[in-house]
């Protein structure tokens, strides 16, 4: 469905979402109840529900909305180097 823009004179702008051609020239603001018209706006075709767009709508949510982090940290995958050398050579070397 898509979103129709409507602008309160006393609030500001903000959107409805009604059915192509339901919404009405004017409606009252659900903020303070001033009869607010409708706006004329160009639509988002660009930005459909691809992958890309998603991205770009998480990435521009996160800017003021950042996602919380639960759980703990999660663990390092660094692979830990053995302490000796697994040559049985090297077992003879003196250690230090
Ligand atoms: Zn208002």
């Amino acid at each position: 469905m898509p979103i129709y823009e409507y602008r309160c004179p006393r609030c500001d702008v903000y959107e409805i979402i009604r059915a192509l051609g339901a919404a009405p020239d004017a409606e009252d603001c659900p903020t303070c109840g001033q009869p607010a018209r409708r706006l004329i706006s160009a639509p988002h075709l660009s930005r459909t529900n691809t992958p890309s767009s998603r991205l770009i709508d998480a990435a521009e949510r996160s800017a003021t909305e950042p996602d919380v982090i639960t759980g703990g940290i999660p663990p390092s995958r660094v692979r830990s180097t053995p302490t000796y050398s697994s040559n049985p050579l090297s077992r003879k070397l003196p250690r230090p």
